[in-house]
């Protein structure tokens, strides 16, 4: 993951030679066609492109820990998918983080679908 001085932020996409490039994270979602490439130390070399979209790296944030939980419950059948809410719930310090938060019956039916698809 790469994060430029707006906060927006970028998945790897390829390397050519000793530059990486990088695209936005919301390619997919919302056709977002901002770039960025880096040199070798990690620096910044060019960001092309506009971004369609504010940057959201809290919403990024509460989303990774979301993935993180559910991947958990998912793997482990034990882990009650409410109490791995609970954890998210807890986990989330902030207002602006408890608004990005999926509502509780996403979550644990994202947790059910798992199960499902783990079991066949
Ligand atoms: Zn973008």
């Amino acid at each position: 993951m790469l994060i430029d001085w707006q906060n927006f932020c970028y998945t790897k996409n390829d390397s050519i030679n000793d530059r990486t490039y990088w695209k936005c994270v919301e390619r997919d979602a919302r056709k977002c066609r901002a770039r960025a490439s880096t040199m070798p130390d990690g620096k910044i070399n060019s960001l092309s492109g506009e971004h369609n979209h504010l940057s959201d790296i809290v919403g990024l944030r509460v989303k990774a820990k979301e993935r993180e939980l559910q991947t958990k419950a998912i793997e482990d059948p034990r882990i009650n998918p409410r109490a791995a809410f609970a954890d998210l719930a807890s986990s989330l310090k902030t207002p602006s983080e408890v608004a990005r938060m999926s509502l509780s019956t996403n979550f644990v039916r994202r947790i059910h679908y798992g199960h499902k698809a783990a079991s066949g």
